[in-house]
């Protein structure tokens, strides 16, 4: 690294929006550097549902198989009153895919397990996480930032060019930039969770047992030996975080002297909020993940809003290092990614307002975060498309086609990967793209598959963004359109 920076961009947290940013600038052969305060990976099973857009940026990372092979369909849930069954029902209604949603159902695993998976890709990708490694005081001026770490109680200055705090709820990023994290503690009780083995259970439900004095919650975690507690606390209730006083907790809830909770690995007491900070960057520092928005697990939204937080900055902060955009393309960031973490809020506090923070009830089609949009964004522009559902801003869809060898393809084999995606529909003249970013082209008939599952009915291009949202949809596109278009966008 030369100009006296150590590295271009230093990422403090090593959690889901951590690993993936690290992931996006790795493969886009930026330099980076990773550190974890932890020594090592904390074991918690926290963040276990991940939902269908998540899926999908999975498949672009190319962790989706190593994913799959970690989790699991969510189980029934199963409601109790000591060892009486009152019911059970799904969790969520299962749905079939279909070309244009290829992964419809939320999946569970063990957030662990979901973060080891990312580790390796990125590992895979040629970086790693410097962990026990803790970000102390930082200061920036007009060409990057000064941070100050604890590496294994030896201190290190750090020259970099961003930093990004991707560093949890109680971020000391945003504390040090000044963000004001406004917001509400929330008028719901706290939760003990935990990650518990436990003997006489079957592992085909998700057990629940609600009583007047609170839920209680044990929901079998896949391909591992041990379930997720949850046990609804009494304001006046401060349990003991140990073995013997969360199964006395357990038995005294449930009745249950008959099961046997042991080993505890994980045992947290959380507390309900609602926060969403200020703002998300302040110059060259950044905020991610769980630093920028806090609030429920209902919903199942705060990794997957973390992972598409670093998903949505990660492309953005390469262009702008490989110079070949502006610094204004990094202002897009906050402006897209604020308010979805707004309406996430709403969502995740209206379903813990409806059925208290264990919420584990039937969630619909507003948790899955395929209908996430950038539509207001200054990168979304349609030319020429008349009111269509599928505009530019819009999350591009999957189709099936058959390619010119007489393959059977589905479109986001060709999303994978860091590029732009131009999708050219029918006989349109492009001309040779100049020095901008990356761009795949895919030819497509004007009235094939893909064409019907993008609106289209005669020539046009859809040019994709590298995170899969729609930025240009022209329907009578000059040779130079997507030129003029990333000439805009980018500002480069
Ligand atoms: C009980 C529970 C259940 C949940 N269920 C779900 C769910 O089903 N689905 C879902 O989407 N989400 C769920 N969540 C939320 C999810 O766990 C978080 O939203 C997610 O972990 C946020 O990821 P992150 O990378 O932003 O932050 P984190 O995962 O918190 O990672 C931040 C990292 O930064 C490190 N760090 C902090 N300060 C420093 C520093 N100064 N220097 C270096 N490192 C630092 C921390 O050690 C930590 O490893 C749940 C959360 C809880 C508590």
């Amino acid at each position: 690294m030369s100009n006296g920076f150590d590295t271009d961009v230093l990422i403090v947290g090593a959690g889901p929006a951590g690993l993936v940013l690290a992931c996006e600038l790795a493969r886009r052969g930026v330099d980076f550097r990773l550190v974890e305060q932890r020594a090592e990976p904390l074991r918690a099973s926290r963040g276990k549902g991940v939902q269908p857009r998540t899926l999908e940026i999975f498949e672009d990372l190319g962790v989706l198989d190593a994913f799959n092979a970690v989790s699991g369909a969510y189980p029934p849930l199963r409601l109790m009153e000591g060892d009486k069954v009152l019911g059970e029902r799904p969790f969520n209604e299962q749905v079939e895919a279909t070309a244009d949603i290829p992964y419809p159902n939320m999946l569970m695993s063990p957030q662990w397990r979901t973060d080891a998976v990312l580790r390796e890709q990125l590992s895979h990708l040629g970086g790693h996480v410097d962990f026990a490694t803790t970000l102390g005081a930082f200061i920036q001026d007009g060409a990057g930032v000064t941070a100050q770490l604890d590496a294994s109680g030896t201190p290190q200055s750090v020259r970099t060019r961003y930093l990004v705090g991707a560093d949890g709820g109680r971020s000391s990023v945003r504390t040090g930039l000044g963000l004001a994290f406004p917001g509400e503690a929330m008028d719901q009780p706290r939760m003990l969770f935990g990650d518990v083995g436990v003997e006489g259970l079957a592992r085909d439900a998700w057990w629940m047992w609600p009583s007047a004095a609170g839920t209680v919650g044990l929901c079998p975690l896949p391909h591992v030996e041990t379930f997720q507690l949850m046990i609804t606390l009494a304001a006046s209730e401060e349990p003991e975080l140990s073995e013997a006083a969360v199964v006395s907790l357990f038995e005294s809830r449930t009745g249950r002297t008959d099961l046997r909770l042991h080993d505890p690995t994980w045992l947290s007491i959380f507390t309900p909020s609602l926060r969403l900070a200020e703002a998300y960057r302040r110059g060259r520092v950044f905020i991610a993940g769980d630093a920028a928005h806090v609030h429920p697990p209902t919903g199942a939204q705060g990794l997957n809003t973390s992972v598409q937080d670093a998903y949505n900055l990660g492309w953005k902060l390469a262009l702008v290092l490989q110079g070949v955009a502006s610094e204004a393309l990094l202002a897009t960031y906050e402006a897209e990614r604020r308010p979805i973490a707004e309406a996430v809020l709403d969502i995740s506090g209206a379903i813990a307002r409806q059925q208290g923070s264990a919420g584990a009830q039937p969630r619909g089609r507003q948790t899955q975060q395929l209908d996430i949009n950038y539509r207001s964004s200054t990168l979304s522009l349609n030319r020429g498309r008349p009111d269509r559902a599928l505009v530019a801003g819009d999350r591009a869809p999957d189709a099936i086609y058959v390619d010119a060898e007489g393959r059977r393809r589905r479109l986001f084999e060709a999303f994978c990967g860091p590029q732009f995606t131009l999708l050219a529909f029918g006989a349109v003249d492009l001309a040779s793209p100049g020095d901008g970013p990356d761009v795949r082209v895919v030819r497509q008939p004007a009235d094939g598959p893909v064409a019907l599952a993008y609106g289209i009915t005669g020539p046009a291009i859809v040019l994709v963004r590298p995170d899969n949202y729609i930025g240009l949809i022209d329907e009578n596109p000059a040779p130079t359109a997507v030129s003029d278009y990333l000439s805009v966008a980018l500002q480069a």
